[in-house]
């Protein structure tokens, strides 16, 4: 026919959208044509069909039997983009063609893209993907960073070494963001010592445009061509810029497009420049004085706060705010004790920093933690915000986090879903009725469906392990020995995330005597395998890191704990799906939520950890397993030793004998039922479909609703 495209046209087109991350058909058609260069390619197919032309991928589809498969593809997505039924059509409809604008300083959204550096982007990701698929009018503002964050090696005396590589524009889905005139839009924020600008680029995340500012323009200075280069990379000084450029230069962005946002979200206090921004609009635009501004833009703004430790908020000394937001307070008709104020605590109290956490609360009427226990946390962090009022009434609420199940669920898994589950379940993910079919599924169909999703991440981990070594120029018998660690019948734990000390990820090590037992008994041996970046200043989580990588080279935990080197959106994918068990053990009450725990519910991976964050309010005595009872303790050695003793007990008393307490078929049947019961009870709490559903109704629409929902 006439109108049909090529199938190069066809994968072009959702190449250029990353919604196929998310679509786990479409990734493995992706590594049918290639699944060599798929993997060395980062999973990129922008570059993929840079080497396969029209007539090579033809004859490529034809003896791989993928036309088909790519015509549904292409089916489905353009039935995605068409779609008008959704949640958000019908609950979301007060925000009408004025979208929410949801500010963040990292995006995690695929492997190809890495400019996040954890969980915060992960989750900025994630939320992008639910507001797609729920159909959310949203527009997302980031940072397009050219370096990212680094890459990790370990070197052979376990140090971690950082690389960078450079995102390269005409190798991923990023196009320029066009104004009115059709060309590129270029923003300017004014300082003190001259203007930044930036150009600004669109990446397409589903139905939700991704705007990412760029301050590697000719016009600028070289050290302000180079600010966006790298993700919390330099001093003060870049972080000022950044925010301010993220912030400041994000609203005149969406003006730029000719987009009102009904509401603007920041997620973290990184943005929260965005709401002084909008402040000098309302004055500029519509007349106002600055309180009047003021309220009417804290009536539309939501801020997520994400840091439960005093040292995570970011503060700046009068010169650095003066120097950089100075022409915006003057715009507003600040002095400089009326700019900083609005960034302090007290603001008569002329030694207190300028605190971009205490701004965003000023400058928001809704405000929420990530979890319950994160709330009371927060209350309690700051209750001198608010001193007339009772810490329990303080205007912090808590929307817990969740994760995107079609990012972070196994196509196995799926499969068997898809099967038991009522029809259309992927839409109503959020709902407890979808997930009781789950009882139905055969113990031995889950078990088996778990090994082999296990024995996949062992092969993965061991040719991981073999290129570690072999570029560290380790022997051949060495090397040869890789090719046979981790046992795939051995009770497998995961732990991988950023190694920031009080995630204590060498808490496991601390007596050494009762692991090397666990590790080497040879009828219910227990295994680990870790992954984890740490920031590049933060020598201390280094050197945990390195007491890890060590403890890998050395009798008798060679082979039965590894360490993965350059955790990404990739391996976690891995480790989530084919892991036993999910160790996380922070100092509580540091974690605000966490969110690979989450990740690995719907995986039937059992969660073991500390009752903090999403676990302290999840754990239900049999969906998984609770280190200690919740207790902390002012003295952190303290509270590290107990914690420590809580893991050994509850790894030799609960979960080795639950995982080799076998039936006459070999299987752990107990063990299944708890997989099941942690799918059934936590699978419809701490999802993104859910968390997306609680932002809208409980924040978005208020905030939309704007003066109407407020006090005369
Ligand atoms: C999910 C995820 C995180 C966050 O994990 P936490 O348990 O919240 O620390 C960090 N990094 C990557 C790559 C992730 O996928």
């Amino acid at each position: 026919m006439a109108d049909e495209k090529s199938l190069h046209q066809k994968l072009t087109e959702i190449s250029g959208n990353l919604w196929w991350s998310w679509q786990p058909e479409i990734s493995e058609t992706f590594r049918q044509i290639d699944p060599a260069r798929w993997s060395e390619l980062m999973h990129n197919p922008v570059l993929l069909l840079k080497e396969y032309n029209a007539d090579r991928l033809e004859e490529r589809a034809t003896e791989m039997v993928l036309h088909s498969k790519i015509h549904a593809a292409y089916r489905r997505w353009n039935e995605y983009m068409d779609s008008k039924d959704t949640w958000g059509q019908t609950h979301a409809d007060v925000l009408g063609y004025k979208p929410v604008a949801y500010f963040s300083a990292e995006f995690g959204i695929h492997e190809s893209l890495p400019i996040y550096s954890g969980g915060l982007g992960v989750l900025a990701g994630d939320h992008l993907k639910s507001a797609s698929d729920l159909g959310i009018p949203l527009v997302a503002i980031g940072l397009f960073y050219k370096e990212g964050y680094f890459s990790q090696r370990i070197d052979e005396n376990g140090w971690q070494q950082e690389t960078y590589n450079e995102n390269v524009i005409a190798d991923l889905p990023i196009r320029p963001a066009t104004g009115k005139d059709g060309k590129q839009i270029e923003v300017s924020v004014e300082t003190r010592s001259g203007a930044i600008f930036a150009r600004v680029w669109n990446v397409q995340v589903g139905r939700i445009p991704l705007y990412l500012l760029d301050t590697n323009v000719e016009k600028n200075s070289e050290e302000i061509r180079s600010l966006t280069s790298r993700l919390y990379g330099g001093d003060h000084r870049t972080r000022i810029r950044q925010e301010a450029v993220l912030g400041i230069g994000g609203v005149r962005v969406l003006d730029a497009l000719g987009i009102e946002p009904s509401v603007i979200h920041m997620n973290e206090g990184h943005s929260a420049f965005a709401a002084l921004d909008i402040i000098r609009h309302k004055m500029h635009d519509d007349g106002l004085s600055f309180h009047d501004a003021l309220r009417e833009t804290a009536a539309m703004s939501v801020f997520t706060t994400h840091t439960p430790v005093p040292a995570g908020h970011d503060r700046f000394d009068g010169g650095i705010l003066n120097e950089h937001v100075g022409p915006l307070g003057d715009q507003l008709g600040l002095n400089h004790e009326g700019l900083m104020g609005l960034g302090r605590v007290n603001p008569q109290d002329h030694g207190e920093s300028f605190c971009m956490t205490v701004l965003a609360f000023k400058l928001s009427r809704h405000a929420n933690a990530v979890s319950n226990l994160h709330g009371v946390v927060s209350r309690r962090m700051w209750s001198n915000l608010w001193p007339w009022q009772a810490e329990d009434e303080l205007p912090i609420g808590h929307i817990t986090n969740g994760i995107h199940v079609g990012t972070w669920l196994a196509s196995q898994m799926r499969a068997i879903y898809d099967r038991v589950l009522p029809e259309k379940w992927s839409l109503r993910t959020g709902e407890p009725e979808i997930w009781q079919k789950v009882e139905d599924v055969s113990p031995s169909e889950l078990w088996e469906t778990h090994q082999t999703l296990k024995h996949r991440l062992i092969v993965y981990a061991r040719t991981r392990l073999t290129k570690q070594a072999k570029r560290r120029g380790a022997s051949a018998e060495v090397i040869a020995q890789l090719s046979k660690v981790l046992d795939p019948f051995a009770l497998t734990v995961g732990f991988a995330r950023r190694f920031a000390p009080y995630k204590r990820a060498d808490l496991f090590m601390r007596d050494m005597e009762t692991l090397a037992e666990l590790i080497t008994n040879s009828k219910r041996p227990i295994q680990f395998v870790f992954a984890g970046k740490s920031h590049p200043a933060d020598d201390h989580g280094k050197a945990i890191a390195q007491r890890i990588y060590k403890l890998t080279q050395q009798e008798p935990f060679k082979g039965r704990v590894v360490f993965l080197e350059d955790y990404d959106i990739n391996l976690g994918r891995h480790l989530v799906q084919g892991v036993d068990v999910w160790l996380n053990n922070p100092r509580r009450p540091l974690e605000a939520s966490g969110t690979s725990g989450q990740k690995v519910v719907l995986n039937g991976v059992l969660n073991c950890s500390i009752l903090d964050g999403w676990w302290a309010e999840a754990f239900d005595g049999k969906n998984g397993f609770a280190i200690g009872s919740g207790r902390t303790h002012v003295n952190s050695d303290v509270q590290d030793d107990r914690d420590a003793k809580n893991l050994v007990q509850v790894l030799t008393n609960e979960v080795i004998p639950l995982y080799y307490d076998r039936d006459h078929d070999d299987l752990p049947q107990e063990w299944i039922r708890r997989m099941k019961r942690g799918v059934r009870t936590l699978g419809w709490r701490f999802n993104a479909d859910r968390m997306v559903m609680d932002y809208v109704k409980n924040t978005y629409v208020p905030a939309a609703g704007g003066l109407s929902c407020e006090m005369p």
